[in-house]
């Protein structure tokens, strides 16, 4: 049989996927990949259900439904300090995942460097095999997840074409301060690279962190791609609608990549989340209280079992540190993979192995998700209580 592609041969199905399905398996409470148990808002579902029996049920414009980016448009500009031209700056994709897969094809060659800040969200690595990207890789240092300018510099210094920024950062949850935003907008201006943002935790900061947006930085918009999605903010994870917005001759490209890569995304789902998008403040700050709320109760819940664990600034993920339980004898040569599926069978809880997400050789963090009821989240901490029985 003829050989398959060597570049597929580099990389592995998703780990976080992966381990939705080994929950489903198992029957597990899943807080592996990062989705809501709970329904998007009720006016958007209205909308889907007028946009089945009106449409459109055809292709849209490829690069997007003129209302879906005229509403896009309007949100972001102000955020973005830059009036986005709905035509010429933004791209419609499938999802997030499209939108940074196409931003990286749309502006690296092969062989070009990419910037990844370690640990980081697991697309981007199968994202610059698939694109042909070489990334280099600068920690984000524990416990607060900072980058050191220097090390940041040396990357620079090896003129990679782009940094790729995941801001709030999955799975720290750091959230990114306008002094760190500014040094890599220095450093991208000094040594002539975009920046490729993953934003798509943009509505779920914690009080008192702010998310700034990296293209409103003076300067930022000409050298920004901006990918980010609708899944998190209306908790849309299936409709698979994302974006990218940048400057004109750059989105020219973009549009050309998406166009053979996908052709559009689904019609009748951008007309129905155009509602979602011309919602008014209160929608986010309503968001933010419940992801608050959330965060507050699972974190005090993990408190509780004496589990030591980051606290995210942004984003709904939370890394629990299990080197005490791999210390264990039943643990002896296990990684946390393996600890991860004995968990799912033994705790029914699932998580996403810390090593996916590090270049580094960490083994001792497990990631887990807080887009879940109360109820589900106090089952799930009861559960976990099972872990600390061990170490009696
Ligand atoms: N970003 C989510 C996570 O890290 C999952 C997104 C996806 O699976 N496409 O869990």
């Amino acid at each position: 049989m003829p050989e398959l592609s060597k570049r597929v041969s580099q990389f592995t199905d998703s780990v976080i996927r992966r381990m939705t399905r080994i929950s489903d398996a198992h029957g597990a409470i899943n807080l592996s990949q990062g989705f809501p148990d709970f329904d998007p808002p009720r006016e958007i579902l209205d909308a889907l259900a007028k946009a089945s029996y009106a449409g459109p049920h055809q292709y849209s414009i490829t690069f997007g439904a003129s209302n879906f980016r005229r509403a896009l448009a309007d949100k972001q500009s102000g955020p973005f300090g830059h009036d986005i031209n709905p035509d010429t700056e933004i791209v419609v994709t499938c999802g997030g995942t499209e939108a940074m897969m196409t931003a990286m094809m749309t502006v690296c060659n092969p062989g070009d460097k990419v910037i990844v800040f370690s640990p980081f969200y697991e697309n981007y690595g199968a994202d610059a095999i698939l694109s042909g990207a070489e990334p280099i890789y600068v920690p984000l240092l524990p416990p607060d997840f900072h980058f050191d300018p220097a090390q940041l510099e040396a990357a620079f210094q090896q003129h990679p074409k782009a940094l790729i920024l995941c801001n709030p950062s999955n799975p720290t949850g750091k959230v990114f301060t306008r002094e760190e935003l500014s040094t890599i907008a220095a450093l991208a201006e000094k040594y002539d690279a975009f920046v490729i943002t993953d934003e798509v935790y943009e509505h779920i900061i914690f009080k008192p962190y702010v998310h700034t947006y990296f293209c409103s930085l003076p300067g930022m918009w000409e050298r920004t791609i901006s990918c980010s999605s609708l899944s998190k903010t209306y908790s849309i994870t299936g409709w698979r609608l994302g974006y990218l917005i940048g400057p004109a001759h750059v989105i020219e490209r973009a549009k050309q990549v998406h166009d053979f890569l996908t052709v559009g995304a689904a019609a009748p789902l951008q007309e129905a989340a155009v509602t979602g998008l011309r919602f008014g403040p209160e929608y986010y700050d309503g968001l933010q209280k419940l992801y608050t709320e959330k965060r507050d109760f699972f974190v005090e819940g993990l408190d509780a079992l004496g589990l030591a664990h980051t606290v995210p600034q942004g984003s709904y993920f939370i890394m629990v540190d299990i080197a005490k339980f791999l210390a264990l004898p039943q643990f002896k040569g296990f990684s946390d993979l393996e600890f991860c599926e004995w968990v799912i069978r033994n705790v029914g809880v699932a998580a996403v192995p810390g090593s996916s997400f590090f270049r580094e050789d960490v083994n001792n963090f497990i990631r887990l998700h807080f887009a879940r009821s109360r109820d589900t989240l106090a089952v799930a901490i009861d559960r976990l209580s099972k872990l600390n029985d061990l170490l009696k």
